[in-house]
């Protein structure tokens, strides 16, 4: 089943305590597509710049992501910077520069029309409701992810959106910004009301959780002795998520608990290295290798 995402495609300069890059390929949709790919067949909707080259393209090609949808504009792609703290836990956003994400018009292909599985990647909440409404039946599946630069400068257009999705995939400190509820619970229930049926909170070191009217689900992080860049984790987490979803075809709850593991299993592996380093050099054996070490990890007798 092939699965759909908008987001976005950037250039990004990171710093860590472990180093410092000033400009390589990142952004939303590249760390989510490229998790995601492991699973399952991915549409990319996103525009890039005349900075991106061939050699920029390439590691689309070789994870097999269909980009008839990134669009090629005249300009600079989206430049972020960010860096981190000492114990990796915060990060500060030094630049957002939207350049050719400014003027964007998503204009989906006739044949990313038909996607049961859309994933809403970090973007203006405008653009996101933009491609949604092009998919032509309502998805099994639409998720969103968002963050405070959106939920500060675009709140009624992300209410208007947030209608639209069946689930909710933001980190704690997000989930808190935009319900207005510390405690993550309650803040499920206020999310709820703005449309989402299931929240999954994203929380760096300390996993995941998931909350529906079922109730509650946690995988851990993977513990790791070296992780080098967080940047990229929340959507590497939400490729391998959506990703296992999409190449499962279901959405009953052992399906969603097993999403949760493989989304937290992603996510590991992109911390280990800078930027892209690691998913380039990832193979699927090392995945279900990792996922096996997680069942391992979380069982217990009673
Ligand atoms: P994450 O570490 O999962 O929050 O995602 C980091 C990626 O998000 C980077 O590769 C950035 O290019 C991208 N990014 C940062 N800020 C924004 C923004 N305001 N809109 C869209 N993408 C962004």
């Amino acid at each position: 089943m092939s699965l759909l995402v908008v987001g976005s495609v950037a250039f990004d300069g990171l710093e860590s305590p472990y180093g410092k890059v000033e400009r390589t390929l990142g952004g939303a949709a590249t760390y989510f597509s490229i998790a995601a790919s492991f699973f399952t067949p991915v549409h990319l909707v996103a525009v890039v710049g005349d900075d991106f080259t061939d050699r920029d393209a390439k590691i689309f090609q070789q994870h097999n992501i269909d980009c008839e949808g990134l669009e090629r504009a005249v300009g600079k792609s989206f430049f972020w910077a960010g860096k981190y703290s000492e114990n990796l836990n915060e990060r500060i956003t030094l630049t957002t520069e939207l350049n050719v994400f400014a003027d964007f018009k998503p204009k989906l292909p006739e044949r990313y029309r038909g996607s049961k599985y859309v994933f809403l990647a970090n973007i203006a909440p405008d653009l996101q409701r933009d491609v949604l409404q092009q998919v032509k039946k309502r998805p099994k599946i639409a998720a969103l992810d968002t963050m405070n630069y959106w939920i500060e400068r675009t709140n009624e257009d992300l209410m208007e959106t947030l209608r639209h999705v069946d689930i909710l995939m933001i980190n704690d400190a997000e989930t808190r910004q935009l319900s207005s509820e510390h405690n993550l619970l309650r803040a499920a229930k206020r999310i709820f009301k703005l449309g989402p049926s299931t929240l999954v909170i994203k929380r760096g070191e300390h996993g995941a959780m998931m909350v529906d009217k079922r109730g509650v689900f946690c995988v851990p992080a993977f513990p790791l002795e070296e992780p080098h860049d967080p940047t990229g984790a929340g959507d590497s987490f939400a490729g391998g998520f959506m990703g296992y979803l999409a190449g499962a075809g279901d959405k009953s709850d052992a399906s969603l608990r097993r999403a949760m593991v493989y989304g937290s299993v992603m996510g590991s592996f992109t911390v280990e290295k800078f930027g892209l380093d690691r998913l380039k050099t990832l193979k699927r054996s090392e995945i279900h290798a990792r996922a096996r070490h997680f069942a391992k990890l979380t069982q217990f007798k009673l």
